[in-house]
């Protein structure tokens, strides 16, 4: 059975006393640690202090994107090696966000994934098709490439613990979710494709999530489904008593 992951992306939102405000008031409400992963990846400035404001609760702290090297000339950025430091345990690598209005790639998103595993760290790998991509038919296409790509290179064991977000693109902070069973669809989709890359176990263990305007009214139905492991949430995760409510759902 894989265990269910719940996590927050607050993307770039909150100010350090409203975050820290937020993490003591859901940090003793998260669920039992061996139940659900709750996670909440915060904006890089935050991660120390809630790190450390969440070390003996249920809950554990993200980063939403790094750099693929251990140190080095890349003004602004954050590596690998420094979120291990602060004792950060998950990374979503290649946000739709981050691809749309940083570059990245497929290629980086594959180099950023092994560089995460290099590093003792968990990522949180996004894939998705836009509506276009949706309407032209080609959404199982786009997303086995994707998953291809970043997938590059890894063995089985990292594979299994990797954890992947099916994002469709059109459905990211508009209200418009993918029903449950087309999120399924695709959520299949993704598992038969590590299937065919690595095998059977492998793409058994393999967590994947949905993300698309995932909220407490909508939760429960996409938990529900066979190949939806988890949820990986904007908007819905801002507030205290929502995100509360997608933790017990998972
Ligand atoms: P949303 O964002 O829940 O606000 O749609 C999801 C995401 O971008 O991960």
């Amino acid at each position: 059975m894989r265990k269910p992951i719940i996590a927050g992306n607050w993307k770039m939102y909150k100010t350090a006393a409203e975050a820290k405000q937020f993490v003591e008031e859901v940090k003793g409400l998260a669920p039992d640690a061996s139940k659900v992963d709750s996670v909440i990846c915060a904006p890089a400035l935050y991660l120390q202090q809630l790190v450390a404001s969440t070390e003996s609760s249920a809950l554990q702290i993200g980063a939403q994107t790094m750099h693929e090297e251990k140190e080095g000339a890349f003004t602004g950025e954050v590596s690998p090696v420094q979120l291990k430091d602060l004792g950060v345990n998950y990374v979503i690598i290649g946000h739709s966000e981050r691809r749309q209005y940083f570059n990245e790639t497929d290629q980086s998103v594959n180099k950023k994934v092994v560089a995460a595993f290099e590093h003792g760290l968990t990522p949180i790998m996004c894939v998705g098709e836009t509506l276009e991509q949706r309407e032209s038919g080609e959404t199982g296409s786009v997303v086995e490439a994707q998953v291809e790509a970043g997938l590059a290179g890894l063995s089985e064991q990292q594979a299994s613990e990797l954890v992947i977000a099916y994002e469709p693109i059109w459905a990211i902070g508009t209200g418009k979710t993918a029903t449950a069973e087309d999120a399924n669809e695709v959520c299949g989709i993704i598992r038969k494709k590590v299937a065919s890359l690595f095998n059977e176990e492998t793409a058994q263990n393999i967590r994947i999530q949905y993300g698309g305007s995932v909220k407490p009214a909508n939760i429960e139905e996409l938990m529900g489904m066979e190949h939806i492991d988890g949820a990986l949430v904007g908007g819905a995760s801002l507030e205290t008593d929502s995100f509360v409510k997608l933790l017990e759902a998972g």
